[in-house]
């Protein structure tokens, strides 16, 4: 799964020529992704592109998160041709930029933007955002030129929710034995999941659960951190902390838990279901809940991973995550969980000052944890 995680897109245009299918990129966490597979099309995240922009600078301003502008540019690099269509969440201001200008710049691919609520747990919302994935259902069943019945649907849910549950059950063990696994290899597994077929996915964690459970429990002192943020797709970080012999035990990320974390049950009308998976999942900075405290919740995972401290990892120019920060802050001050802030970018920058400060955090947290 590391190899997908490091050439998805290798990964994804073998599938297209293996089995003649069609696929679909997607961005956000806040697609459901599910319709596309009941579909037999294969949904694929688009992260980012790691080459340094050339060609999005003159549509798109560069103080917009590189995740847009380097998507922007890879497709414009004509490196994203193999995909058949394109859609996009309405998750923030950028996303919904970005969309408006790929629909200029090909106009003859497939793309629709769903628009999904801001504030996710309102009595209006389900009945919205139900019509709103019908919407985009009938549109997308128009351009396949086949319908997607309930039971395809159902089923493509029970298998989301089998890999969901397969995804919990690897972060429940690294929490309680992180010597088993390391945080790169977690992180590649989650992205392994956004560009194979659920089914083929799950089969694999499967096994590599069995292997993991069989590795005893190690009481090392290492410092266990959270990674809190938006995309990390870094695996120069990730590596650091190795390098820093910190262990990551738990995370709420976009491209960790925060993907696949909530399981709806599994029975009712399946656009319901899905509809009521996007609304209760844990929310990112992008939705609003009266319902959800994101403070208490990295809090609790603190307390309950009985991690010694919290890594942020913002995407540099992401408003949602930004706008965040300070309460975030402020409310793990309070509760006296040290954390440091660290600005990221898709393409890969110099490491070196992520080092020395990460290195300073780290031994400041040893030296607590060791008294
Ligand atoms: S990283 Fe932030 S600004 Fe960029 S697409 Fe995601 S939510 Fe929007």
């Amino acid at each position: 799964m590391s190899t997908i995680a490091a050439q998805p897109y290798t990964y994804v245009k073998n599938w297209k020529e293996r089995t003649g299918g069609r696929v679909f990129g997607y961005f956000c966490s806040y697609f459901p992704e599910e319709l596309l597979h009941a579909a037999g099309v294969l949904p694929m995240r688009i992260l980012g592109d790691k080459e340094n922009v050339a060609l999005a600078d003159s549509h798109i301003q560069a103080f917009i998160c590189s995740l847009v502008r380097t998507s922007l540019d890879a497709a414009l690099k004509k490196k994203l041709e193999f995909l058949d269509g394109v859609v996009f969440p309405h998750s923030c201001d950028s996303i919904q930029n970005l969309a408006d200008i790929w629909r200029y710049n090909f106009p003859e691919q497939f793309s629709d933007v769903v628009v999904l609520p801001v504030w996710v747990d309102v009595p209006e919302a389900e009945q919205y955002l139900a019509q709103e994935i019908s919407r985009f259902k009938s549109k997308f069943e128009r351009h396949l030129g086949r319908q997607i019945a309930g039971a395809e649907l159902s089923k493509s849910l029970d298998i989301y929710n089998e890999n969901r549950s397969a995804l919990a059950a690897l972060y429940a063990l690294r929490r309680d034995k992180p010597n088993a696994i390391s945080g790169q290899t977690v992180l590649d597994i989650v992205k392994a999941s956004m560009y194979m077929r659920k089914e083929d996915h799950t089969a694999l964690l499967q096994e590599a659960l069995e292997e993991l459970r069989s590795v005893p429990r190690d009481d090392d002192q290492s410092v266990r951190l959270v990674l809190y943020g938006n995309v990390c797709d870094d695996p120069g970080i990730m590596h650091l902390f190795e390098e820093l012999e910190a262990v990551v035990v738990d995370d709420d990320l976009c491209t960790g838990s925060r993907y696949f974390l909530h399981i709806e049950p599994s029975d009712g009308d399946p656009i319901r279901r899905l509809a009521q998976r996007y609304l209760r999942k844990i929310p990112c900075p992008s939705k609003h809940s009266s319902d959800f405290d994101r403070r208490t919740y990295l809090v609790n995972m603190v307390r309950q991973s009985k991690a010694d401290g919290v890594v942020i990892l913002l995407l540099k120019f992401c408003d949602p995550h930004a706008f965040d920060y300070p309460d975030i802050s402020k409310r793990l001050t309070e509760d006296q969980i040290p954390h440091l802030l660290i600005e990221t970018e898709i393409q890969p920058a110099s490491i070196e000052q992520t080092r020395t400060r990460l290195q300073a955090f780290v031994e400041m947290l040893k030296e607590k944890k060791n008294g």
